[in-house]
């Protein structure tokens, strides 16, 4: 439960430097408020209940000088893609090795690879861009501890992948999407940072929807659409506007999160629906 989470004062106190290790700045005077050493960039992309990675595994060679992390609440999950990480970067020091040409293979303290289907790992023979040393994952539980981890306009991209459906009325309060927690993905989200959904469940979907104001109950478009003009200003309504299907279509995270997650992959297998909805943060409100 949450009293064994392990989760930092403030944002100024989070010790990422063990997770980025390639990222550590070389002066090492820099440290954070815990003391612990400071990146040269900070993390700017969150995966909201990574399950077992395949988010974080495709995004890292399309985005390898930003630093992606996944959250997760269960522990053997993510211990899974902690080794799986640590396996990915392994592999890559190996193959740049052979490939310099003073290595013959794998040193014998090579820990196993996690023992996992050769598709569920994806292709990874080739070096890829970025080493996976830009992906790392932590357990927490983000509806409790998100401004713990981020500062204000911290992140580019916030994922919500699959979430779990939580049907009945009486768990609703259990989803990941509300009015609350999207005050606080605005909060950590930047000014034209991007919100990310996706769900095979249709009737997610226009929760997500209802949530960031673009239908009222009845389905009809909400405040953000195209009424929005008459809306009134200020307050949380106006800080998401919905992507555009033609953006979306530009954008190769979209086809990441379509077809990489796990999550993702058991519905194509099953041949189910894919629905997403991508919404970009506006800027601050001006007080008047
Ligand atoms: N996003 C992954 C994918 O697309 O394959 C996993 C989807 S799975 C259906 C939902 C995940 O969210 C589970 O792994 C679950 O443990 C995690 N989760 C649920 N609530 C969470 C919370 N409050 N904080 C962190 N992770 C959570």
């Amino acid at each position: 439960s949450d009293h064994r989470l392990d989760y930092p004062v403030s944002p100024a106190h989070m010790d990422w430097a063990s997770h980025y290790p390639a990222f550590v700045d070389p002066d090492p005077s820099k440290t954070n408020l815990s003391g612990a050493r400071k990146l040269t960039r900070e993390v700017e992309v969150v995966d909201i209940g990574c399950g077992f990675g395949g988010l974080l595994v495709g995004l890292a060679p399309l985005l390898p000088d930003t630093l992606m992390v996944g959250m997760e609440i269960r522990v053997s999950v993510l211990d899974y893609v902690r080794s799986r990480i640590s396996a990915l970067r392994l592999q890559q020091q190996n193959l740049k090795a052979i490939a310099a040409g003073n290595s013959t293979g794998q040193p014998s303290d090579t820990p196993a690879m996690p023992d996992v289907e050769d598709d569920e790992i994806g292709s990874t023979t080739t070096i890829v861009p970025g080493n996976y040393e830009n992906i790392t994952g932590i357990r927490a539980n983000t509806m409790k501890f998100l401004p713990n981890f981020f500062a204000h306009h911290q992140l580019s991209k916030i994922f919500v992948c699959f979430p779990d459906p939580h049907f009945k009325a009486r768990k609703h309060k259990a989803r990941i999407i509300s009015e609350s927690l999207n005050a606080e993905y605005a909060y950590v989200l930047r000014p034209g940072g991007l919100l990310y959904t996706i769900t095979d469940v249709e009737e997610y979907y226009h929760w997500v929807l209802r949530h960031f104001k673009y239908e009222n109950e009845d389905g009809e478009n909400g405040e953000n659409g195209a009424e929005q003009t008459d809306a009134p200003t200020g307050g949380i309504r106006d800080l998401w506007e919905l992507v555009s299907d033609e953006e979306l279509e530009a954008d190769p995270c979209v086809q990441v999160m379509k077809f990489e997650t796990e999550e993702s992959k058991k519905v194509t297998r099953n041949k189910g629906n894919k629905y997403v909805a991508v919404f970009r943060r506006k800027a601050d409100p001006e007080w008047p």
